[in-house]
């Protein structure tokens, strides 16, 4: 799989929300594989490139100058033309989304805006630049389209039942990536996506870099998921998840088990966490505010394509990364006890 294109020069990867959880990841993915990577930010009163910010502290990648950002909104189609005719990327990835399910509730035309339409804008500015023959697209699709899905697990052929106002907008998104790719011969392909965590706390450079390196290890799989489904021979959609189902109430316990500590579940009640006084047990609440108006089912993703046609499988279990985030924080608090 080259990341030189015929013309041996190297690939050029454009990557929207590429201040994100996962946007930096794959930029530092796609670095290393000898990409020259694009992203697009947005204009904000504060900060937010501190994600990828360590490329540029990465001597390697800094001597390279191997990123250059660009500004840009998926709710304005003009700027997608203009970045896409310069740039003439290889690749596009469309990472960026208003990606917070309860958020949704609160801003829905907001996000149809940007998770609906947004992706229309930058897929059909593709066309309008006249790279519909030259230029892939993936677009992060993710598992809240199954919602009240019945079949478990779920797979690419399973019907969508989203249960959000960010599940219904990425479902749009989801066909309007299939339809153009029908329609008009589109290397265009979805990355149904499972939910994926990252520890990220960043306070101090050497937790940073624990932290980073776990959420490495297990996100970076995801992004190398992504990156091999535009280097295959014909474009389709995916589903990426571990195959495992892991609720809340698991990680607190698993959380719980790599510091020897009992628990015991607590009703509902507005503390989330006390200790009981009489046993000495830690008890743990559920509070209810954190509940949606309307919840998914069971979610569980069918990997069986993935693992087939990519030759692509996760590597790390759900307790070594809890172990992992739950040390690293560990760490962190004794340093700050030192200092
Ligand atoms: P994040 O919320 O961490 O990042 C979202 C990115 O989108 C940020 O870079 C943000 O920029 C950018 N963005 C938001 N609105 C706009 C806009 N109007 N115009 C341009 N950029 C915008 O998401 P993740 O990295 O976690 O997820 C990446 C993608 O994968 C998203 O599309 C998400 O919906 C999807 N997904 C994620 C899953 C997960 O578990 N993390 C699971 C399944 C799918 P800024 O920094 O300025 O806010």
């Amino acid at each position: 799989m080259a990341s030189q294109t015929s013309e041996s020069r190297p690939k050029i990867a454009l990557i929207t929300g590429i201040t994100g959880q996962d946007g930096s990841y794959l930029a530092e993915l796609l670095i290393n594989k000898g990409y020259e990577v694009h992203g697009i930010i947005r204009q904000s009163s504060s900060i937010t490139t501190g994600r990828i910010s360590y490329l540029y502290e990465d001597p390697k990648t800094h001597t390279a100058k191997a990123i250059k950002l660009h500004y840009g909104d998926l709710t304005n189609s003009n700027c997608f033309v203009k970045i896409i005719s310069s740039v003439q990327p290889d690749e596009i990835y469309n990472l960026a989304a208003q990606s917070h399910v309860q958020v949704s509730f609160d801003l829905s035309e907001y996000t149809a805006d940007v998770d609906a339409i947004g992706t229309l804008r930058v897929i059909d500015a593709i066309r309008t630049c006249n790279f519909s023959n030259k230029i892939r697209f993936y677009q992060a699709a993710t598992s809240e389209l199954y919602g009240k899905a019945n079949e478990i697990p779920q797979k690419e052929i399973t019907p969508f039942y989203p249960r959000s106002p960010y599940g219904v907008a990425k479902m749009y998104a989801f066909w309007i990536v299939v339809n153009y790719r029908e329609a008009y011969n589109m290397y265009c392909c979805n990355g149904i996506a499972f939910n994926h965590e990252s520890p990220r706390r960043g306070e101090t450079f050497v937790t940073r870099k624990i932290t980073r390196a776990v959420a490495k290890i297990y996100l970076g799989l995801q992004e190398e998921a992504m990156w091999m489904m535009l280097q295959c021979d014909k474009p389709e959609d995916f589903v990426l998840a571990t195959g495992k189902t892991h609720t809340v109430r698991n990680f607190v316990e698993a959380a719980f088990v790599i510091v020897g500590i009992k628990i015991g579940w607590k009703g509902s009640g507005v503390d989330e966490v006390g200790v009981d006084e009489e046993s000495g047990v830690v008890r743990v609440r559920i509070n209810p505010k954190f509940y949606r108006p309307a919840e998914v089912n069971f979610l569980q993703g069918d990997n069986t394509k993935a693992r087939e046609k990519l030759g692509w499988k996760p590597k790390v279990t759900f307790q070594e990364l809890v172990a992992e985030m739950v040390i690293s924080d560990i760490e962190l608090m004794k340093k700050n006890l030192e200092v």
